[in-house]
């Protein structure tokens, strides 16, 4: 029994008594991936874990539901402090949701739909706490962000900030420059490749030769050195082959989607479409569907950065030294992310002017850079 229990305190998630603020009724908080930044960390706060098998994960995304009322809450809002609610609007607002056409669109992923649910509820709870609704709007973003992304290879693009974001995008366009295949090892593969090519060459030189007759004893020998040469090649290329680990090779029509991704966390929608258009040329039918999902993806996360971006500034206006660099940070972020620099360019100034010591400003610093 006491193992058991033990047992139950390392393993279960922990058992915070929580209600639903409209009914009452017991709420489960949801599982949640687990919390380290493994995978990097976005300019706008989006953190991305792995979890012990190496999957990435979102962080923040987690809200919990009521079984009864359909009422979505962020768990740090509540239980003890919580400001009162007004059940009745509440509950108005939830019966508007479930009968309009919003949510069911986007119900094959949970989360996004959850958060959407929950800024629709927070609007209606605190017109007065813009920033509330923004967040979560802000979270549901990071949602769709996240189906745009996972699912493919990330290449290695695990950013811990915004200036190693640019260093390894720097890296990978410079590979696919270069045509994908700069790695030593593999460009040492390649050029024995050639030497195999070669050698077969001069094989085959010898051989239409015709088999040798009585006075052949030169081009036997000729034969028997190009056999010797190629068969000696090919050993080297496999032993290569065996030493170099899969992780240094990129797949054969992974380069541009890698890209892709990492443009669309990085939150340039120029450089993201530029490689998906170039995937799309390059290999056809065989991305098509992984670039329209990608793209699908990304028209949402554009529509709730576009929705989360006034309410964000409105809240930073009003707020004063690190939150109103925080929030005006985002909000000028959710500006450069949809594409509208002129947008984020006096809001950036504004969040790196507010607190100037703050990790937020730095940020905003380091986007303004060109
Ligand atoms: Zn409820």
């Amino acid at each position: 029994m006491v193992g058991a229990a033990l047992a139950c305190l390392v393993w279960a998630e922990p058992a915070q008594a929580q209600a639903c603020p409209l009914d009452g009724s017991p709420l489960t908080a949801p599982a949640r991936p687990p919390w380290n930044a493994g995978a990097g960390v976005d300019s706008d706060g989006c953190v991305w874990s792995l979890d012990p098998t190496g999957a990435r994960r979102v962080v923040g995304l987690d809200v919990v539901e009521c079984g009864s009322c359909r009422g979505v809450f962020d768990p740090a809002e509540l239980g003890a402090g919580a400001e009162p609610v007004d059940v009745e609007r509440a509950r108005a607002v939830l019966r508007a949701l479930s009968d309009g056409k919003g949510g069911a669109r986007r119900g094959e992923d949970g989360a996004l739909e959850l958060l959407e649910r929950a800024a629709a509820l927070a609007r209606a709870l605190a017109p007065r706490d813009p920033a509330r609704e923004g967040m979560l709007l802000l979270r549901a973003a990071w949602a769709a962000r996240a189906r745009a992304v996972l699912g493919g290879d990330d290449g290695g693009y695990r950013p811990r900030s915004i200036g190693e974001a640019r260093a390894l995008l720097a890296k990978a366009e410079g590979r696919a420059a270069r045509g994908g295949d700069d790695d030593p090892a593999l460009e040492l593969i390649a050029s024995m490749e050639r030497g195999v090519e070669a050698a077969r060459r001069d094989l085959e030189a010898v051989e239409v030769l015709g088999a040798p007759g009585p006075d052949g004893v030169g081009l036997r020998w000729d034969l028997a050195q190009a056999r010797a040469r190629l068969v000696g090649v090919e050993r080297d290329l496999a032993a290569l082959r065996r030493r170099i680990s899969p992780p240094t090779a990129l797949p054969a029509v992974g380069l541009e989607l890698v890209l892709a991704r990492a443009w669309a966390r990085f939150g340039d929608p120029a450089a993201r479409d530029r490689w998906l258009l170039a995937a799309g040329v390059r290999h056809g039918a065989r991305v098509a569907a992984e670039v329209e999902r990608i793209r699908d993806a990304c028209a949402v996360e554009r529509d709730l950065l576009a929705r989360a971006r006034p309410l964000l500034e409105a809240a930073g206006q009003a707020a004063r030294g690190e939150d109103r660099a925080r929030l005006l940070l985002l909000a000028g972020d959710a500006a450069r992310r949809t594409g509208d620099a002129t947008a984020a360019r006096p809001l950036l100034e504004a969040a790196a002017a507010a607190d100037p010591t703050s990790p937020w400003a730095g940020r905003a610093r380091l986007l303004l850079e060109p």
